[in-house]
């Protein structure tokens, strides 16, 4: 027999490290996971809003809670956190990593491989698609799409099709079931805000392209798992999610493993009166704010992403032009995130280039005669 627990797999704790009202924010988020009656959190915080320690704040201020009023806070205990990050490709579109492991202090494996081994993955558009979904399997990190069918920053952004098209919809679900991804089934994000719309009579498309991924591109995404999270960047707006049966006793490991097995749908969204649907309209209204500054942050970093890339691209050609090293020439290439490095380069550029290289190749053919005569 198993037993159906509700979990919210895709969160924004939005904290900055230990400041005091981050700790009543980290309060704040508990309590509500305590009033919601959630089982598992994923802390899915973008790349550059400090994952490693909002996920760690969080973390020790429910073990601190638990030992220091065991009475009071018993009940955490059955509230499992899970560290994560969302991340923004190179192409424009997000993808959810999370993973289970954890030590005492709230220290997780997959942000210590980000740090140490794929620096690039704490920062956003650094990989494309395809180079985190193979460090993901490198790692055995779980990887989802978000928000697949969202025009700004679903998958659908990496192939720049149509979010009607039969193609899009082939070719998202074929990499979502030839990589083995799991694929969100519902959004919160907006869930407040269009709630109410709704009753006004008034449906903005956007809004439903985040909440509810359609059914026909489920079915063809034949996805590892389905997922589902409330999306929100504020507390208040914890409360939905997915329910998903727990296989086994209730312990940290099994509700991971269940949240992997979960081929369900079924989404669940916080009931609440009159009153309280004005108190979440508010907090959508709130988050929105958080989102857009987010916004303005990404296009910055977006700005910021691009000049060095050009940086990047004028030193590698310098590097030809100057006789640097082969290997020291490779090693920026690397550095470009990507694989479209050449597709980058000026035509101006490109001419450099060839100009350098028949010059190396002279130079070599030259010393090999030197050497055999
Ligand atoms: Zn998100």
């Amino acid at each position: 027999m198993s037993q159906e627990i509700k979990v919210d797999l895709h969160f924004h704790p939005n904290l900055n490290g230990f400041l005091s009202s981050d700790r009543s924010k980290a309060m704040r988020i508990l309590l509500n996971c305590l009033e919601y009656d959630l089982t598992a959190l994923i802390i899915t915080e973008h790349t550059y809003k400090d994952p490693v320690n909002s996920f760690r704040s969080l973390y020790q201020i429910q073990q601190e809670l638990i030992k220091v009023n065991p009475e009071k806070y018993d009940k955490l205990k059955n509230i499992f956190l899970f560290p994560g990050i969302e991340y923004m490709c190179t192409e424009g579109g997000e993808i959810v990593l999370f993973h289970d492991q954890v030590d005492h202090h709230g220290n997780a494996f997959m942000y210590e491989i980000m740090k140490k081994r794929h620096p690039l993955l704490l920062k956003p558009y650094g990989l494309t698609l395809m180079e985190v979904i193979d460090i993901a399997a490198h790692y055995k990190l779980s990887i989802y799409a978000p928000h697949p069918f969202e025009t700004k920053t679903g998958s659908i952004k990496i192939f720049g099709k149509a979010c009607s098209t039969k193609s899009f919809r082939y070719r998202i679900s074929q990499i979502v079931s030839n990589r083995n991804l799991g694929i969100s089934v519902h959004n919160g994000a907006f869930d407040s805000v269009a709630d109410v719309l709704k009753e006004l009579g008034v449906v903005v498309p956007f809004f439903e392209q985040i909440t509810s991924t359609p059914p026909i591109l489920l079915d063809e995404a034949n996805s590892r798992f389905n997922s589902g999270g409330s999306d929100a960047h504020v507390p208040e707006l914890i409360g939905s999610g997915i329910k998903i049966n727990l296989f086994g006793e209730l312990t940290r490991k099994n509700v991971y493993l269940s949240i992997l097995l979960n081929k369900e749908k079924k989404v669940f969204k916080p009931k609440r009166g009159f009153f309280g649907r004005i108190k979440r309209l508010f907090a959508g209204f709130k988050q929105l704010g958080v989102t857009s500054r987010e916004v303005i942050t990404e296009k910055k970093i977006i700005k910021q992403i691009e000049k060095e890339k050009k940086e990047l691209l004028e030193a590698y050609v310098r590097a030809w032009e100057k006789g640097l090293p082969i290997k020291d020439i490779i090693k920026l290439k690397h550095l470009f995130p990507g694989k479209s490095f050449m597709l980058s380069l000026s035509k101006l550029q490109i001419k450099r280039l060839k100009i350098a290289m028949e010059k190396k190749k002279l130079e070599r053919k030259n010393k090999i005669l030197l050497e055999a005569a």
